[in-house]
């Protein structure tokens, strides 16, 4: 497969010289350690005094990582990006909560977005994350093994019908349902009611998709024996593959409660580790959809190399590319251009609701060096070939 990464005419097509300057200006300030701090806390503090800050947050990091305040405000980018091929995933990012109305709430949103995004090409897949459906204290709890109390087995009642209430609707609206991973300790009843959805509405086709965090070592042996019982319960399996997000939180509660960390060794060992899934799932496209949610390019590299080799078309409805809004563009829009399917999630919400996940994707730039490296290097060539 020739480089197709490097073309940033292609990548930054959509972006005005003002927004690529905003972007470089973004990055170049979210790659200083201390600042992302001190930005961090003075944000936080900010927003709890109620100080006029959001105009500036919304001209600043909100409209670089964020579609709008609703799902109305994010059309403009949608559309846009679909000019250019590239779909969207309409992302409410809504963070865990303790009691139960914000989670009705949640469910509300989400069958709004299933409305919403139903016929609308430039937007296939809906998503949303188990504990916006359901207490974390909850699917721990059933994920430990611990038996529940008669009131949570109600209150457990209520997540397994907010969970049935949107797959029945991807269902019969025929669109595709993205359900995220979270940490380990809480997954492992995620991932059974998930199954569930999985075995009443992927009879013929990959609705209902998990998430698959290959930074677990124990993931491989899970995909396989979730492909046994799919083959013998004849229903098709939808997997987003991503490495994961929580790594230092995991380590760290490993080494306080004293067992093996779930995560991989090294870098390396989960890079092998995403690569085997994503190998597996080709191998078995039949059976099984992905959605390869990463911005690494050599992960990206390695999945065109196996359709090439297997002959698969670039538009394979059963094969997706997933990246974040505003990040790796490079990748997102070279392959689109080049006919492969690709969606970014395009988180939405008020600007304070989603201050955790802009927070998120300011701290995650900065630990993980690379990628700042990189999407500044690209923005600087850019920049370059403009002329500005
Ligand atoms: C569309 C999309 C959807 C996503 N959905 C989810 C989700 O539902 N749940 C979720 O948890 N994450 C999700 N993520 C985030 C994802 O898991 C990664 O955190 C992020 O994409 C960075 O990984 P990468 O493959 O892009 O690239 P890279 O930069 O190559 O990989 C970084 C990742 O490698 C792993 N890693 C880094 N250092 C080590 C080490 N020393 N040992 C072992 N592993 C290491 C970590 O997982 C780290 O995040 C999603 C990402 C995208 C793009």
């Amino acid at each position: 497969m020739k480089p197709i990464f490097e073309d940033t005419a292609t990548a930054f097509s959509l972006k005005s010289d003002s927004e690529l300057e905003r972007a470089y200006f973004l990055f170049k300030m979210i790659a200083n350690e201390p600042l992302v701090r001190i930005g961090t806390a003075m944000t936080n503090f900010a927003i709890k005094a109620k100080l006029p800050v959001e105009g500036l947050i919304r001209a600043t990091v909100f409209d670089h990582f964020c579609g709008g305040v609703n799902e109305e405000d994010c059309m403009p980018v949608v559309d846009k990006m679909y000019t250019k091929g590239v779909c969207s995933v309409l992302d409410y990012s809504v963070e865990g909560t303790d009691t139960e109305d914000p989670l009705d709430d949640t469910l509300q949103k989400v069958l709004h977005v299933l409305d919403f995004v139903k016929e609308k090409d430039a937007i296939p897949f809906a998503v949303f994350k188990p504990t916006g459906y359901g207490r974390f204290a909850l699917f721990q709890k059933l994920s430990s093994g611990e038996p529940l109390t008669d009131a949570e087995q109600k209150e457990w009642e209520r997540v397994v019908a907010r969970f049935d209430k949107t797959c029945k609707k991807a269902y019969d609206l025929d669109v595709a349902l993205l359900i995220d991973g979270e940490e380990s300790w809480m997954q492992g009843a995620a991932d059974t009611l998930v199954e569930q959805m999985m075995r009443k509405y992927n009879k013929k086709k990959a609705v209902v998709f998990n998430t698959l965090q290959m930074y677990r070592w124990d993931r491989m042996a899970y995909l396989k024996e979730l492909h046994e019982r799919a083959k013998a319960a004849d229903f098709k399996i939808g997997m987003k593959v991503v490495r994961g997000a929580y790594m230092e939180k995991e380590n760290e509660r490993a080494a306080e409660k004293g067992y093996k960390t779930p995560i991989c060794a090294s870098k390396k060992e989960t890079d092998a580790n995403f690569e085997t899934a994503v190998a597996y799932i080709i191998e078995n496209l039949d059976a099984i959809s992905l959605f390869a949610g990463t911005h690494n390019e050599e992960s990206t590299y390695a999945l065109l190399n196996l359709m090439q080799s297997n002959s698969i078309a670039n538009d394979d409805a059963r094969i997706w590319f997933g990246q974040l809004y505003g990040m790796s563009e490079h990748i997102s829009f070279n392959l689109a251009a080049k006919g492969y399917n690709v969606a970014k999630y395009l988180p939405f919400g008020p600007v304070k609701d989603v201050m955790p996940y802009l927070i998120r994707r300011a701290e995650e730039n900065t630990s993980v060096a690379g990628q700042t490296t990189r999407e500044l290097s690209l923005l600087k060539k850019e920049r370059k070939r403009r002329k500005i």
